[in-house]
């Protein structure tokens, strides 16, 4: 599905020849002239420059009767690297992965508290750093760096968030500059619930996706499109206010938030406070599995209370699946089981009646796979590719 625009159509340089390949698991140069009208000394060239990036490469086809068959191209998703850094509140989690978005290595960075930037993005650098080592010849594509909270995508910033203190208006790219193999790299942001959704839309044109974990944020694809609000500040729901949590005071310094009662950190914080040792949500999934009554208890009345406040956003934009992402969806069927009681009860029935639920594809490296597949869908679109062959014909 195309969240990202479409494939520009009247137009075909190498960027669009290119797209057309990327598309296709296999596709022909005849294939190629009928979809572009290309002469085939016009497609001889381009894809000779996108076989000058590695970008594409050609294999014989399997023998048949008949004569020869014609060489099939693909798109070459070894040909490069991409990297991709999603910032949590209790987890930093740092990927190598290809221009396909698979992931080729992980790391974590766990911080028990929520650092500064100036805390955490250098050892964020250091890390890509040791990883990169790992792909010592292959060119990096871009950084995709997903946030919790409000992201400025023009400015490469946090914007006021009421959670990452001290992260407000501070341009995070020159941290990424000081590592010469990542200076001019493309560094693509966007807030984390919003990477998720970009490949964890199953197929469907109308979908949320909810982050459950330290925090409470959606995901809003509708009509095919990501939607990012006026002020780029769409699905933050874990602000809105219910009745179960009113007077209890949240991280963003309003009380009655559902993240006071629902939130990872509130889960975790109340488990503390009758002196359990859990240091994050991933322990109280944990725990949960283990069969620990009050850890099962809490995910599950989360759920309910997320359910109670999603119900309204399902009425609204009546999608056709629920995702839930997040370390929450480590204890997926507890969570859920709230989680549909107060859906259903709550939406109307037209918006519920063919409405599912599921859990991320990608488990828990969506956010990962998305801070990479959002950086691809720009650095290899048909215009980027074209910049792309401009700069090696004229270096
Ligand atoms: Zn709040």
């Amino acid at each position: 599905m195309a969240i990202w625009g479409e494939r520009s159509d009247g137009r075909n340089s190498v960027g669009d020849v290119f797209a057309l390949i990327r598309d296709r698991r296999d596709i022909t140069r005849t294939e190629i002239g009928h979809h572009t009208g290309l002469s085939r000394t016009a497609i001889a060239s381009r894809i000779a420059a996108l076989a000058g990036l590695g970008l594409v490469r050609e294999r014989e086809q399997a023998p048949s009767t008949g004569g020869r068959p014609p060489t099939l191209l693909s798109f070459d998703a070894a040909a490069g690297i991409v990297l991709s850094a999603a910032i949590g509140i209790s987890r930093t989690r740092l990927a190598v992965c290809n221009l396909a978005g698979e992931v080729l290595s992980v790391t974590d960075i766990d911080q028990e508290v929520a650092l500064g930037p100036d805390d955490l993005m250098p050892d964020v650098v250091k890390r890509l750093d040791v990883m990169l080592q790992e792909f010592p010849a292959l060119p990096v594509y871009g950084v995709g760096l997903s946030l919790p909270g409000t992201v400025d995508r023009d400015r490469g910033c946090s914007r006021d968030s009421p959670i990452l203190r001290g992260w407000d208006g501070v341009p995070l790219r020159p941290y990424f500059d000081e590592l010469q193999r990542l200076s001019g790299v493309p560094v693509i942001m966007d807030n984390d619930s919003n990477a998720i959704a970009i490949v964890e839309s199953h197929g469907y044109e109308d979908v949320l996706v909810i982050k459950a974990s330290s925090g409470l944020g959606a995901g809003i694809v509708a009509g095919g499109v990501l939607q990012r609000g006026a002020a780029q500040a769409a699905g933050e729901f874990g602000h809105n206010k219910i009745a179960a949590a009113q007077g209890l005071p949240c991280r963003c310094g309003d009380t009655g938030c559902v993240e006071s009662i629902a939130g990872g950190w509130a889960v975790v914080h109340a488990l503390q406070q009758q002196g359990r040792s859990v240091r994050n949500l991933r322990d109280v999934v944990e725990i949960a599995h283990e069969g620990d009554a009050e850890a099962r208890r809490m995910i599950r009345d989360s759920g309910r209370y997320v359910g109670e406040v999603l119900a309204a956003a399902v009425n609204l934009l009546n999608p056709a699946v629920v995702v839930v992402a997040g370390d929450m969806a480590g204890a997926y069927e507890i969570f859920v089981a709230g989680l549909r009681e107060t859906l259903y009860g709550n939406a109307t029935a037209q918006a519920t009646r063919t409405l599912e639920v599921v859990p991320a594809a990608h488990g828990s490296q969506s956010g990962t796979v998305g801070g990479a597949v959002m950086v691809l869908d720009e650095v290899l679109s048909a215009r980027a590719v074209d910049a792309l062959v401009a700069g090696a014909t004229r270096a």
